[in-house]
C-alpha cells in the first residue's frame, strides 16, 4: 500500500467528497505529506474537500478578493464614526455619509459578480497554460517569494502610473476613470469603484507582473500571486482610505506613496497617477503641485498652519475640478499637469 493510499482518509475522508482518494492520488501521488507544514496540508484539504482543481482555484481567487477587500475596509468603516480620528483625515470636512459608502459597496459588489465571478473558471487554465504552481505543495521559501512580490510591486507600480495618466486622457476620461474620480475625498470603499473598463485595464498591472514573470522563470507559485495579490488590496484600500496618521507607512519608507499621495491626486486631478510607490511621478513631474502644496503649508507659522491648509486645500480642489473640465474637453495638456497661466 502506497503512502498516498494510507493517509488519505486521515486528509480528507472525513470531511471531503466521496472520490477524495482518488483526488488525492491524481494530484499529490509521490508527494511526502507527512513531511508539510500545516498550511500546506490545509492547501492539500482544499484541493480534495472541492475534487476538481479549477473550481478550487477559481474559487480560492474570488474568495480571497471578496474577503481581503471587504475585510480591510471595515476598520476603515469605523474609523470614519470616530471624530477621535478626525484629525488624521486628509479631508477633514468631508466624511462619507452612509448613502455613499452604501452606493460603492453595491458597485464593488455588482462588478464583482457579473464580471469577476463567472471568470472562475478561467483562472486555473490560465495558470497551467503560463506555468504557475497552483495545487503543488510544499510552497516555495520567502526567500523566493518576497524578491517575486517585491518585482511585482515595482511592475505594477509602473503599469499603473502610465495607464492611470493615459486613463486622464479626454475620450477615456470621460467614458472610463471619470466614474473613479466621483468622489474628490476618496474612501476605502471607493478603491475599487470604478467603471469595469478600468477595473481590466489597471487590473493587468496586478496580474500582468506574475504572468510576464512565468514567461521567464519557471518557479512561480500561485500563494506567492495571493500574498502578492492581499499587499495589493490592501495597498488600494489604505490609499483611499482618506487617512494619514503619524504611524502610517510612508513615514518610514519615503518612497511608498499612501493615502497621502493619493488623496491629492483625487482632490488635485493632475498630479500624483502612481500607486505604491512616488518615484515615477518625481520623474515626471507630476508631482510638483503637491510638492508646492506641502511646502506652503509647512511655511506657514504653526499658529496659523491649520488654517492655511485648509485655505490651500479649497485652493487646489477648486483648481481641480478646472482640470477635470479641461480633460473632459479633451484639453490634452490637463493630463500633463494644470497648464500654467490658466489656473494658477
Ligand atoms: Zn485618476
Ligand atoms: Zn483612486
Amino acid at each position: 500500500m502506497s503512502f498516498v493510499q494510507t493517509h488519505a482518509p486521515l486528509l480528507a475522508d472525513h470531511f471531503g467528497p466521496k472520490n477524495s482518494s482518488a483526488v488525492l492520488n491524481e494530484l499529490y501521488a509521490g508527494v511526502d505529506l507527512g513531511s508539510l507544514s500545516w498550511a500546506e496540508q490545509l492547501w492539500v484539504n482544499w484541493y480534495i474537500y472541492i475534487g476538481n482543481p479549477v473550481i478550487a482555484t477559481g474559487l480560492m481567487s474570488f474568495l480571497l478578493h471578496e474577503i481581503v477587500y471587504f475585510g480591510r475596509c471595515i476598520p476603515w468603516i469605523i474609523i470614519d464614526k470616530m471624530p477621535m480620528f478626525r484629525k488624521y483625515k486628509l479631508q477633514p470636512t468631508k466624511v462619507p455619509s452612509n448613502a455613499q459608502m452604501w452606493k460603492c459597496t453595491k458597485a464593488v459588489l455588482l462588478s464583482h459578480f457579473t464580471i469577476e465571478l463567472p471568470q472562475i473558471w478561467g483562472f486555473h487554465p490560465m495558470a497551467e497554460y503560463f506555468g504557475l504552481a497552483t495545487h503543488t505543495v510544499p510552497f516555495p521559501s520567502w526567500t523566493v517569494i518576497v524578491p517575486q512580490i517585491a518585482l511585482f510591486f515595482v511592475l505594477e507600480d509602473t503599469w499603473h502610473y502610465f495607464a492611470h495618466r493615459a486613463l486622464h486622457y479626454g475620450p477615456l476620461y470621460k467614458h472610463i476613470h471619470k466614474m473613479h474620480h466621483e468622489y474628490s475625498a476618496p474612501f476605502g470603499l471607493a478603491a475599487e469603484y470604478a467603471h469595469p473598463l478600468e477595473v481590466l485595464i489597471l487590473g493587468m498591472g496586478t496580474i500582468g507582473g506574475p504572468l510576464l514573470y512565468c514567461l521567464i522563470r519557471p518557479d512561480l507559485h500561485i500563494i506567492t500571486v495571493y500574498i502578492w495579490i492581499v499587499l495589493r488590496l490592501f495597498q488600494a484600500v489604505d490609499a483611499h482610505s482618506g487617512y494619514d496618521f503619524p504611524w502610517s507607512l510612508r513615514h518610514w519608507l519615503p518612497f511608498w506613496a499612501g493615502a497621502d499621495h493619493h488623496d491629492f491626486h483625487h482632490m488635485a486631478f493632475t498630479n500624483c497617477y502612481s500607486t505604491s510607490f512616488r518615484w515615477w511621478d518625481k520623474l515626471c513631474g507630476t508631482e510638483n503641485k503637491y510638492e508646492a502644496y506641502k511646502a506652503r503649508v509647512r511655511a506657514a507659522k504653526p499658529s496659523e498652519r491649520e488654517a492655511t491648509e485648509k485655505k490651500e486645500l479649497e485652493a487646489v480642489e477648486r483648481e481641480g475640478l478646472v482640470a477635470e473640465r479641461l480633460a473632459e474637453r479633451g484639453y490634452g495638456k490637463a493630463m500633463m499637469g494644470v497648464p500654467k497661466g490658466k489656473l494658477e
